[in-house]
């Protein structure tokens, strides 16, 4: 039996697919191709209208599969309700991602033999046996959503159990957090995920030594709202900062050869001490994305994001000041409902002041069931892409500003594959800025490299390979 499962979104749905992964695999399915497989699976998300239009494509495409095969499709991860509805017909199971552990259950429903023996808790690379197996109907009819007390554990802490299939093995994603409370009017996150919930601080530690141990060069802790992780449990659990604090001590003790990332942390929640125990310990990697959506504090305002761009530029002068080697990115939205002229200009205005090193920028596009959904989608399309097209110029000058600082210098690099460019690796800087280099040596993918930096463009840089590295070294750039 083969699976294929298709994952859109963010790296928390690839986090997601890991679970996924491990859940099918334990039920005797091995990966394969979308052509031949028996099980096709996606982990959609509702965020960007353009990933639920891709399903839509796909899901046709499959069901005239069905023809001339045995095929079973579902469809899970971040999906609003609306959207959920709309596919209700076309796919033969839908799940949210914490029914995941039922899924056993729903697919022998459709006469699939399963080999598994025990729990789907059993990961590939580890056995744990934590957890009774919980179904889909007994969450259905608890009506548990995914914070709720059950047994002394969450739903969400009986997904977390389940041990991830990585896709790599030197990069591995670390769910730490899930859900927000912070419900951002143009955010979809809050009705497919729910409420915050924080993993247990012990778990992530285990996880994260597990991984130093087994040299993973790489590790991002994820979450929706990285930095409010604990505050669900504060009696109990570590801050953000006090779980930063004990994997950084975890990179010394495992000789700090590999690079710590988080994502996405949300301002409001951005304490000095989280800064100050990244300036502390070498694995904490020297990368900031921090989102800030608009740099016009009325829409900031409309968004209700509850801060302002004074805050934010107080944060940013911190980090500048305790982590003068820190790269920092950023999402921006165009276009919000009723962003003028003047409004944009002032997000120009905090571009130009903060000079990000990469800024992911999102042409708006309303959510159903969202509060801005309900408002009027009134900047014109044609407005909406000049603005976007803009802010993209305006952020190749800084990103190009610290670029070419680069030039003629050494950096670390993690190799992490083969460049398009023949005989060429690419990788990126601790502080995520992408690298190519000349090498026909795939044996280096995987590891850290030093290299000369030769050009630069705003985005990415090439250089000249001089040694294979064993530590993560965090290169001063000033
Ligand atoms: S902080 Fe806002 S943008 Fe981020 S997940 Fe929560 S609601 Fe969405």
């Amino acid at each position: 039996m083969k699976y294929f499962l298709l994952t859109l979104g963010c790296q928390m749905n690839k986090s997601d697919s890991e679970r996924i992964s491990t859940v099918l695999e334990n039920m005797g399915y091995l990966p394969g191709g979308e052509e031949e497989a028996d099980l096709i699976g996606v982990v959609a998300c509702s965020v960007r209208q353009k990933a639920i239009d891709k399903v839509y494509t796909k899901i046709y495409r499959w069901n005239r599969m069905k023809t001339s095969r045995n095929l079973i499709t579902f469809l899970t991860g971040c999906v609003l309700p609306a959207d959920k509805k709309k596919f209700e017909k076309l796919f033969d199971l839908i799940f949210t991602t914490n029914e995941l552990p039922g899924l056993p259950d729903m697919l022998r429903q459709y006469g699939v033999v399963t080999s598994f023996a025990s729990s789907p808790w059993s990961g590939s690379k580890k056995n744990t046996n934590h957890a009774a197996f919980l179904p889909l109907t007994e969450i259905a009819r608890d009506k548990q959503t995914p914070g709720n007390l059950q047994d002394g554990r969450t739903i969400m802490d009986r997904l977390w159990e389940i041990h991830p299939t990585y896709h790599s093995e030197f990069e591995a994603f670390v769910p730490i957090q899930n859900g927000c409370d912070k419900f951002c009017t143009f955010c979809a996150v809050p009705y497919t995920r729910g409420r915050e919930v924080s993993r247990a601080s012990g778990e992530i530690l285990d996880e994260v030594r597990a991984l130093m141990k087994q040299g993973y060069k790489s590790i991002t802790l994820l979450g929706q709202n990285v930095n409010s992780y604990g505050k669900d449990k504060p009696e109990t659990e570590l801050s953000f900062a006090g779980l930063l604090e004990e994997i950084g001590r975890l990179g010394e003790v495992y000789g700090n050869k590999c690079w710590v990332y988080f994502t996405s942390p949300h301002p409001r929640d951005m304490k000095p001490e989280v800064i100050d125990v990244i300036s502390r310990y070498r694995c904490l990697a020297k990368q900031i994305h921090l989102p800030l959506q608009s740099g016009d504090n009325e829409v900031l305002r409309r968004m209700n994001r509850k801060h302002t761009v004074e805050d934010y530029y107080e944060i940013v002068r911190y980090i500048r000041q305790k982590l003068p080697a820190a790269t920092l990115f950023t999402d921006i939205i165009v276009g919000f409902p009723g962003e003028t002229d003047v409004q944009f200009e002032h997000t120009r205005k905090a571009l130009a002041a903060v000079q990000f090193n990469m800024a992911y920028i999102a042409v708006y596009s309303p959510r159903p069931g969202t509060v801005s959904a309900r408002w009027k989608d009134n900047v014109p399309m044609s407005v909406k892409k000049e603005r976007l097209h803009t802010l993209t110029g305006d952020l190749e000058e800084s990103a190009l500003r610290w670029t070419k600082k680069m030039l003629d210098r050494e950096v670390t690099i993690l190799v992490t594959g083969k460049d398009r460019k023949a005989e060429y690796l690419s990788g990126h800087t601790e502080g995520r800025i992408n690298v190519r280099f000349q090498s026909p040596n795939v044996s280096l993918i995987g590891q850290f490299v030093r290299i000369m930096i030769t050009s630069v463009t705003p985005f990415s840089i090439e250089g000249k390979l001089i040694e294979v590295e064993e530590k993560a070294w965090t290169d001063p750039l000033k």
